[in-house]
């Protein structure tokens, strides 16, 4: 209470710099609705990133920014322009190989697994061939404040290590585990990235991943990708996933990893008196490492890759605030998935929706001849299905010392309910960890419309899954507007004519505010 009342204070008392409430007129469904019903026309093909149908949809959200007067935002300071081009990779694994020599055998020969129905490797795009032994090293975890380190006592260099997926205690709650490990905070060690970093930093080749015996991701040959998609709570349609890989030409190198099914863990821990299960259950009851070089087998594994450069772009518009040093970024993908089996993926809530929302905001702003007090940065992003890498490639680009970010704010589906919101007024917003400031701010201007939204409030350190994530990353602080998951998720029935433009526009007008309450409150 006392907080909130605080905090209002302060915002009286700074609320005089940009007092434009009145002045900044709040988007409305005219600002929108023909941007979003062009771009997620059957025109742009789906706007997969470096499809003809994405340049399209660029061409055309850059003669909106150039209509409404925007500058342009990419480029150097001596030639500024509104196409942030660059190259992804696209790739794709040919050929992978995971095989077991078992040196008690007479006779040194592999036993080749059968790719996609024993085993898939993930990699990134290039390719790798090596055997090695294999060290089980746990959890893959080394977490120096729980005192817990799989690697403590044990050398990998040179080696594969064989990692159980998940963390200690996992499946018991009543676990010493579970009591170290188990809340959200501490949920960063189980990443599979941290476990590949881990791995790498104690000179491991590669890293074998199994599933734990009741786990959440249980790991069936093929599967794999199948339970990915399905545990991203959506119902995708059969054709709409990936194929392909996509990464930054300059993405840090990452280990592989093999994630086999438990017929062939069973074969590469015969005879070796390692009991996964058991070892699982001690670890989680004692939190001591049972990391142990596995005898007399040795592991091949080998990718071949294809992989082909992508040309793709941001669009990039900004106003110019009076503090040029420091900007606000809106952001919003334009990319989707394209066209599969004959089919176009309209993607009108994901995203046309985020980018003529954004688009419409810009709008305003300049119509109103307002100069702000910090840079305006409108971005259009590419390439957020493949991965964020627009967003990523805006970021690593960014002189980050000259130019500070403020904010980030992020509209990523933002015309649509939740089937289970079937009154349309839920909105969720999630923040950067530790702002409390903004989602105080948010939940003052929701309470003010007309007719505020149930707010869903999330929290992100760093990682997730849309374009703020780069941003937050780098601590910066962001708001993630989406307006729920709903049945047509990824698949060719996300068309303009489900838009829910009357939720869209209130949502606008929410963001709006909080952008005009942050640029007048924030003295930095
Ligand atoms: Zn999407």
């Amino acid at each position: 209470m006392r907080n909130s009342t605080l905090i209002t204070f302060v915002f009286f008392l700074f609320a005089s710099h940009v007092s434009s409430q009145a002045v900044v007129p709040d988007p409305c469904r005219a600002d929108f609705s023909g941007t979003l019903g062009f771009l997620s026309s059957d025109w742009m093909e789906g706007r997969e990133a470096g499809s003809k149908g994405s340049f399209m949809a660029a061409d055309f959200i850059l003669s909106q920014m150039l209509q409404m007067g925007l500058e342009p935002g990419a480029g150097t300071q001596a030639s500024k322009q509104f196409f942030q081009n660059f190259g992804i990779i696209r790739y794709k694994s040919v050929k992978s190989e995971f095989a077991l020599t078992d040196q008690s055998l007479k006779a040194l020969s592999r036993r080749y697994f059968i790719p996609d129905v024993d085993f898939v490797i993930e990699s990134g795009p290039s390719g790798f061939q090596f055997e090695a032994p294999v060290v089980f090293a746990g959890y893959g975890i080394n977490a120096p404040r729980e005192g817990y380190n799989d690697y403590g006592n044990i050398n990998v260099n040179g080696c594969i290590v064989l990692v159980l997926d998940g963390f200690p205690g996992e499946n018991d709650t009543s676990s010493i585990g579970w009591k170290k490990f188990g809340n959200d905070a501490m949920n960063e060690f189980h990443r599979l990235e941290s476990k590949q970093r881990n791995a790498m930093e104690n000179g491991a080749l590669a890293m074998i991943v199994v599933s734990r015996e009741g786990g959440k991701n249980m790991t069936e040959g093929k599967e794999v990708n199948k339970s990915i998609a399905q545990s991203a709570f959506v119902k995708a349609e059969e054709a709409g996933y990936e194929d392909y890989n996509y990464a930054l030409p300059d993405d840090p190198y990452l280990i592989p990893v093999c994630r086999p099914r438990r017929e062939a863990v069973a074969a590469l821990l015969k005879d070796t008196g390692l009991d996964l299960k058991e070892a699982e259950k001690r670890i989680s009851e004692r939190l001591v490492p049972e990391s142990l070089e596995i005898k007399g087998k040795k592991v091949y594994l080998a990718a071949e890759i294809n992989a082909e450069p992508v040309l793709v772009r941001n669009v990039i518009g900004h106003i110019r605030g009076e503090d040029t040093t420091r900007s606000i970024v809106i952001g919003a993908h334009y990319d989707h998935l394209g066209m599969r089996y004959n089919h176009i993926y309209n993607g009108s809530d994901d995203n046309a929706s985020g980018v003529s929302g954004m688009l419409a905001i810009a709008a305003n702003w300049k119509r109103s001849g307002i100069r702000p007090p910090y840079n305006m940065i409108f971005a259009a992003w590419t390439a957020e299905e493949k991965g964020m890498l627009g967003s990523s490639r805006f970021m690593r680009d960014h002189p980050s010392g000259k130019q500070k970010i403020l904010l980030n704010l992020n509209f990523d589906m933002i015309s649509r309910s939740a089937p289970s919101d079937a009154d349309a007024k839920v909105i969720s917003i999630g923040f950067l960890r530790g702002t409390d400031h903004l989602k105080t701010m948010a939940v003052k201007y929701n309470g003010d419309l007309k007719k505020p939204f149930n707010l869903d409030i999330w929290e992100t350190s760093g990682h997730g899954g849309s374009d703020y994530v780069p941003f937050a990353m780098e601590k910066i602080p962001v708001m993630s507007f989406f307006s729920g998951f709903h049945d047509d998720y990824h698949s060719p029935r996300d068309v303009y004519a489900k838009s829910d433009l009357v939720k869209m526009e209130y949502i606008l007008i929410l963001a709006n505010k909080i952008i005009l309450g942050f640029l007048s409150t924030n003295k930095f």
